[in-house]
């Protein structure tokens, strides 16, 4: 493609002051410049500080090549395959420095294809070709800090002024380069608020499909960033417009409305507490939200095992062990996550059990918090269960006088690094066995 010459956008009019960058993503480039290489911030980073938002992490883009970044960082590291880059750590801040990335013409190991599908992209280039290789027009802006100007080559600072997402060069290529960015695209309507142009927006339901070829360890990787990073709510039906949740939740389709995910009240609802936890500064875990967001599907076979003949608990385990075998073909979910998430399902129908030594040990649990939380988003879709959510709340606060001991409210089921403290011997659910 051709390249545009850059517009250089000076501080009197992008308005960026020294003071907000992160002085450290600032000193690592003044050292790269410093050892006579070209070094920029780049991409969301920049993006960001032009809408005015705080970024959420920093990327350098450089001439040095990985290994002459270590040699002027000689404790960084050298990551990816895919992608190589240099992660250099400066006070504790990871600042990501990537090596301007040339176009893609060849079929060697460095940057190979398959089906136009960029499998490597380790050719160096110059900046001009590195702003082309980028995705959206908005993430392909170069602040020098030093001189504190913008460099743009693809029209992405008037893109952002007018609040536009346009795919750099022919979109349907750009997707079929790597579908994964179709999910940024959802993500950056929903975050940022901006409206893709037709040409970016036009084949993105069409070519969802292409997703089914990306690695699932890959696309866990960006459910977690369309999911934890505090814009769940928005990202949904920016999902659904172009039929990109079936494509990244295959258990979903059943029953929904043509094109569309089944998305309930509960697993909207999840995914306005993640949202406000995280505007909190509380933790959260994908255990939980994959819990909701998998929970119609498994709750509709477990009903369809009963009717076959098997009891509650294991038509529940059972559900659970064939719904999520049947999701982690598209999306990886690690093991951590996966057993927390049936844990929190296959306790539901022992909250029925409210009386004796079994309300008791479940009291106990090491996930009743989690499991606890889950009840009390159900009983949104169900109101006839906000008997059985009392009933738990109240037993808690028993337990917390019974024992002296004290659950924060931070506590929360999102959250799956804090442990209530193990009392007494463990007992497992009927129908658990693992
Ligand atoms: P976020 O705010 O989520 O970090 P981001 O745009 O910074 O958004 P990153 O994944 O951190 O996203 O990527 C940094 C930059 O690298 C992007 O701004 C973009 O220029 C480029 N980039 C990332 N992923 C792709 C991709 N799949 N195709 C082309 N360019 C990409
Ligand atoms: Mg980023």
């Amino acid at each position: 493609m051709t390249i545009n010459s850059s517009i250089i956008i000076s501080a009197a009019d992008h308005g960026i002051a020294v003071q907000q960058l992160c002085p450290h993503a600032t000193e690592v480039v003044r050292r790269l410049q410093e050892e006579g290489y070209e070094a920029y911030i780049v991409g969301g980073s920049v993006r960001d500080l032009v809408l005015g938002k705080v970024p959420k992490d920093y990327d350098v883009a450089t001439d040095a090549i990985p290994e002459e970044v270590k040699t002027v960082f000689p404790r960084c590291r050298l990551i990816g395959r895919r992608f190589r880059l240099a992660h250099v750590r400066m006070h504790g801040t990871l600042i990501e420095v990537a090596t301007f990335r040339g176009p893609q013409v060849s079929d060697d190991d460095d940057h190979k294809h398959k089906n136009g599908r960029i499998l490597r992209d380790n050719v160096w280039g110059t900046l001009e070709e590195d702003a082309v290789r980028r995705d959206f027009t908005i993430n392909a802006l170069f602040l020098d800090p030093v001189r504190t100007e913008i460099m743009d080559f693809v029209g992405g600072y008037p893109d952002l002024m007018d609040r536009k997402l346009r795919l750099i060069g022919d979109p349907r290529t750009r997707y079929r380069e790597d579908p994964v960015r179709l999910l940024r695209a959802a993500r950056f309507i929903a975050k940022l608020g901006v409206e893709p142009d037709e040409e970016t927006a036009a084949p993105m339901t069409e070519m969802a499909s292409l997703l089914h070829d990306i690695p699932p360890a890959r696309l866990f990787e960006e459910v977690c960033k369309l999911f934890m990073t505090g814009h769940a709510s928005q990202t949904w039906p920016a999902l659904q417009r172009f039929q990109l949740t079936r494509a990244l939740f295959p258990v979903l389709e059943r029953d929904g409305e043509p094109g569309q995910a089944r998305a309930g009240k509960l697993l909207l609802k999840a995914l306005a507490n993640t949202d406000e936890r995280i505007a909190n500064d509380k933790p959260v875990t994908p255990a939980f939200l994959l819990a909701a967001i998998m929970w119609e599907p498994v709750r509709a076979r477990a009903d369809e095992l009963q009717a076959d003949g098997l009891n509650e608990y294991a038509a529940l385990g059972e559900a659970a062990d064939e719904v999520m075998s049947q999701q982690v073909q598209r999306t990886a979910i690690p093991r951590r996550f996966s057993v927390v998430t049936r844990q929190i399902w296959t306790m539901q129908p022992r909250f029925r059990n409210t009386r004796g030594r079994r309300a008791k040990s479940l009291l106990q649990e090491r996930r009743f918090r989690a499991a606890y939380d889950f009840l009390l988003l159900r009983a949104e879709q169900d109101t006839s269960l906000q008997g059985l959510c009392d009933h738990w709340t109240e037993a808690q606060k028993g337990v917390e006088l019974n024992t002296g001991q004290r659950r924060s409210d931070d506590r929360r089921g999102n959250d799956s690094r804090r442990r209530p403290p193990r009392r007494g011997r463990r007992r497992r659910a009927p129908g658990t066995a693992k």
